[in-house]
């Protein structure tokens, strides 16, 4: 019988609405909390920092939300995202199992967080913004929305980093040439850089200062609002056009996933490719697992605390009910930055809480390893982050094997790795270390955390 490699959607078949879990979740996720009063807080007082369609999204319990026609349009650049039998790695694994991936690194951005960029954007202009802000890190939300904002009309300011603004400046480039503006952070155009850079005019900043900078900003301008790339709801809300897509093309397939995996930073992407089959677990009886990977030097779902806390390390977002290792917790430098964040998303935060979805730690190394064996035999050079994806898929084939039985499973590529191939050249210079949280250090880290009196 002929192979079949991959599997395509046409942009007829590209699903109309995104899946809000919301509304099939046994236990809905907890309110998010004013930091003083310790009191539930509605939605208003979001939408001083971001769009109202956004925020209305955030809590919204409807099962199907519409995408809107104008980001149907530009999805169909890039999306439907193809979905890929991955027959060459299988045979260098030996494994008995079925392993298909989707790939969400085929687009301008290189990861999934363009799915989000584009309606974050789409609803700022429709409402009349005229400028947004963000904060990056390493650069990948930053690019993400820095086309979406050129192509519907909106000035993009963003606060980078400084340290990665002076170490990475491929990202930078691709900001500037899709025409955003972007200020090493700490700066001195705002009150929280300038108090900043008083106190150290050396601050390398951190994602903590960028995020006070971007908000600020928004703030105090009624045309300006702010955007997130991961954690929040909304966010993951976007992200389930990939396993509405996936849930599709393993009809196509004639197949279905008795696990599905994607990487975990805020949960974003893994929401996104999971949501869809974990429907299919509570409404339509299927018994799909649902797994996803997170850095064992950063194990907010394996070994951090569910209770509430800031979004951001400044303190400045509502108290969310979230698995975390406390905001102000500083991971250990690993090469995928993405995966990163101290704490959750509210929504995998209550579904792992329910036992509805699994966690598991990797280290870098085993991760960096399972990227190679999937460049070296699928082709594509995985984002550091989606290494951790792939040797998931990998050990869980392992054990499937191990037990006799072939199982079918889907994993996340969330993006390519081709600006950070930097990561890849320490890898084989044996120039990485692993490192695991230990159980004490996740207590010292949880026994930090500070709230406002
Ligand atoms: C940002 C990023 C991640 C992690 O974010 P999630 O919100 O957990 O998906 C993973 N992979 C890539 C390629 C990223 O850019």
């Amino acid at each position: 019988m002929e192979k079949i490699r991959k599997f395509l959607l046409t942009d007829k078949e590209m699903p109309r609405q995104w899946y809000n879990v919301v509304a099939d979740m046994p236990n809905k996720p907890l309110p998010p909390l004013n930091p003083v009063t310790r009191e539930p807080i509605g939605p208003e007082a979001l939408c001083n920092v971001f769009s109202e369609e956004l925020v209305k999204q955030e809590v919204s319990q409807e099962r199907y939300v519409d995408i809107p026609d104008e980001v149907i349009d530009l999805y169909k650049i890039y999306r439907p995202s193809p979905m890929f039998r991955a027959y060459n790695l299988e045979k260098v694994l030996g494994t008995k199992c079925k392993l298909y991936y989707k790939y969400e690194g085929g687009n301008y951005s290189g990861s999934h967080k363009a799915n989000t960029a584009i309606p974050q954007a789409y609803y700022n202009k429709k409402e009349g913004m005229k400028r947004i802000t963000t904060e990056t890190g390493a650069g990948q939300w930053g690019s993400a929305m820095s086309f979406a904002c050129q192509y519907f009309g909106l000035e993009l300011v963003v606060y980078m980093v400084k340290v990665s603004f002076e170490q990475k400046p491929f990202r930078k480039l691709m900001m500037n040439t899709y025409g955003s503006t972007v200020i090493p952070s700490p700066s001195n155009t705002t009150e929280a850089g300038r108090a900043a850079l008083k106190k150290d005019p050396d601050c390398p900043g951190s994602l903590g200062i960028a995020i006070s900078e971007a908000i600020e900003t928004a703030v105090k301008d009624p045309y300006t609002k702010y955007t997130l790339g991961s954690v929040l709801n909304h966010v993951a809300l976007h992200q389930t056009i990939i396993g509405q897509e996936a849930l599709l093309q393993m009809a196509k397939a004639d197949d279905y996933p008795d696990i599905v995996i994607g990487c975990f930073g805020g949960g974003s992407n893994f929401s996104g490719i999971s949501f869809p089959f974990l429907r299919e677990n509570l409404v339509n009886g299927k018994k799909t697992r649902l797994l996803t990977i997170e850095p064992s030097s950063c194990p907010k779902l394996t070994k951090g605390k569910f209770m509430y806390d800031f979004g951001d390390s400044a303190g400045l977002t509502p108290l969310l009910p979230m698995y975390t290792l406390g905001h102000d917790f500083i991971p250990e430098k690993i090469h995928a930055g993405g995966l990163r964040y101290h704490g959750a998303g509210t929504l995998p935060s209550q579904l792992l809480k329910d036992g509805l979805i699994e966690a598991k730690t990797k280290l870098q190394r085993n991760c960096f390893e399972a990227g190679v064996a999937f460049a070296r035999s699928e082709s594509i050079i995985p984002a550091p982050e989606s290494s951790y994806a792939i040797a998931g898929a990998i050990d869980e084939a392992k054990i499937a094997d191990e037990e006799g039985i072939s199982k079918t499973i889907l994993f996340n590529v969330s993006g390519h790795g081709l600006l950070d191939l930097i990561s890849y050249e320490k890898y084989f210079e044996n120039n990485l270390v692993d490192h695991a949280m230990t159980n004490e250090e996740v207590d010292a880290a949880l026994s930090k955390i500070v709230f406002p009196a």
